[in-house]
């Protein structure tokens, strides 16, 4: 019996449960064929996708379609494709990997309808958590809101070894329903912004690469120096396998089942349970997507609706604040669709606190452009920055942004990298460029607000709702 196998955030052959199960299902008779199939249309409910993060899901299809030995079938819809493929190879079941966002759970569940009415049966298997999200719970049932708890709650759950992808597969493409892996052609603006075409030119994704991303990331010592090399910005500490785990591209079993017990090592375990407490969080309380975790804190006073905050979100976009650590960490978004985690709260806590803008704006425009975008981590890890989500963040703690890029990119380096009118200063001066002689920083904007005074008006509007 022939299976379908649609590949959504799963995008890889080895240690892939979900895959193995289609496979298995496929030999109970002579047949053996696994139609795997992907599908653009999966991701019609997000919102706008930049040039970005077309091309590195693209390059994430291409890369699986090689390893399949060039059998991969990009349907138009995902549900009238494996319909019509189901009727004309006389297929009775679609295989999927369990899904626990927000949207994909309602997509999930519409989509089962529809197969379903059709005549066909959705088989669900495996995740891309190493304990999928809702097995963690305390000792009376109820979900863990704070991440030390969960931790030791996930370590003590634990998880099954890797395994290997089950030989065998005749994997087969539909010819008929394969639209192809062409580039869409891209406005030379997108969302305001100039498309940088050499980016996206440069990106590389998929499997292999993944795995070798990681290797390289032990080779070159940075997992060894890890729980300190991670924080600063000016240097490559970290793994930069976000995309590869928000694409499933990797399993983060298969990176677990390769750490020890050294400190750093340690350090990068936590953060990928990080990863899956987020999405746990997600799954428990799934309006936390878009809305407030901590309700109260819709009712303070944003300044989205006023003129001035439209103008201040437009600055932000684009780097443009005045801010060498914000603009930098936002231009290295426009330019490489990621951004240093350190940055990315930075530029969370100026949006929140210095412009005093919902988290929602913040979240969105991450959401067009990151390629590793991740509704969990995302919505999260937006709404922890803004002091309204899980954990130890309080509300007033508010970055100090030129504190920050003192701490974590003492050199300027960081911001070097990304502003090109401060590359020419040297050293740490380039934080703080209102010191320097105007004429060593033309071209780069003045501060769009006075950072002390808008910390204390964002504390003002906090205690508003503390009183109200
Ligand atoms: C406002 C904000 C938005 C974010 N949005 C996303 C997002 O859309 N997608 C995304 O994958 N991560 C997001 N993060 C988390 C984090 O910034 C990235 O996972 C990290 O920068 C990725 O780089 P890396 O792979 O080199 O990380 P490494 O430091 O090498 O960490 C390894 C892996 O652990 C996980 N991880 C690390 N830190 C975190 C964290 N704080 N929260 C959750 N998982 C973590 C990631 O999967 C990461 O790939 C966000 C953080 C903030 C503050």
């Amino acid at each position: 019996m022939a299976t379908i196998f649609w590949f959504r955030r799963d995008l890889r052959l080895q240690d892939h449960p979900a895959l193995n199960q289609a496979i298995v299902a496929s030999k109970l008779d002579e047949d053996g064929r696994v139609f795997a199939v992907v599908s653009a249309g999966d991701y019609q409910d997000a919102r706008e996708l930049s040039p970005l993060r077309q091309e590195s899901l693209l390059a994430s299809w291409r890369s699986l379609n090689e390893d399949l030995g060039d059998c991969l079938t990009v349907l138009n819809d995902p549900i009238e494709g494996i319909i019509e493929l189901a009727k004309r190879e006389q297929i009775h079941q679609v295989h999927v990997s369990a899904a626990f966002d927000t949207n994909s759970v309602s997509f999930m569940k519409h989509s089962r309808s529809a197969l379903e009415a059709a005549g066909l049966s959705l088989v669900v298997g495996g995740s891309n958590y190493a304990v999928p999200p809702g097995k963690v719970r305390k000792p009376d049932g109820t979900p863990y809101r704070v991440y030390t708890p969960f931790y030791k709650g996930w370590l003590a759950v634990g998880w099954q070894p890797p395994v290997q992808l089950l030989a065998g597969a005749i994997f087969t493409r539909d010819t008929k329903l394969h639209i192809g892996f062409e580039s869409p052609s891209y406005p030379a603006v997108f969302s305001g912004v100039e498309t940088d075409f050499t980016a996206l030119s440069n990106l590389k994704a998929g499997e292999s690469f993944a795995l070798r991303t990681f290797k390289r990331f032990i080779d070159r010592g940075a997992l060894d120096a890890y729980q300190d090399g991670r924080n600063m910005a000016d240097r490559g500490g970290t793994s930069h396998l976000s995309h590869a785990l928000a694409h499933g591209e990797i399993h983060p079993r298969t990176l677990l089942s390769q750490l020890g017990d050294t400190p750093g090592e340690v350090v990068f375990g936590k953060e990928l349970a990080w990863r899956e407490f987020y999405a746990d969080v997600l799954w428990h309380n799934p309006t936390s997507l878009t809305e407030y975790l901590e309700p109260r804190f819709g009712n303070m006073r944003y300044d989205d609706d006023t003129e001035i905050g439209r103008q201040r979100l437009q600055a932000w976009k684009n780097g443009q604040t005045g801010f060498p650590m914000v603009d930098a960490g936002m231009r290295q978004l426009l330019r490489d669709g990621w951004v240093h985690n350190r940055v990315r709260m930075i530029v969370a806590s100026f949006l929140v606190k210095d412009l005093h803008l919902e988290w929602q704006r913040g979240a969105e425009w991450f959401e067009t452009w990151l390629t590793d975008f991740d509704p969990a981590s995302n919505s999260q890890g937006w709404q922890w920055t803004a002091g309204c989500g899980t954990d130890a963040s309080p509300y007033y703690r508010v970055f100090n942004p030129i504190l920050q890029g003192l701490k974590f990119d003492p050199n300027g380096d960081y911001v070097r990298k990304y502003i090109p009118e401060l590359a020419h200063i040297d050293g740490a001066a380039v934080h703080e460029p209102w010191l320097l002689p105007k004429e060593l920083t033309s071209g780069y904007p003045v501060q769009i607000v006075d950072h002390s005074v808008e910390r204390d008006e964002s504390l003002a509007r906090l205690a508003e709702i503390k009183v109200g």
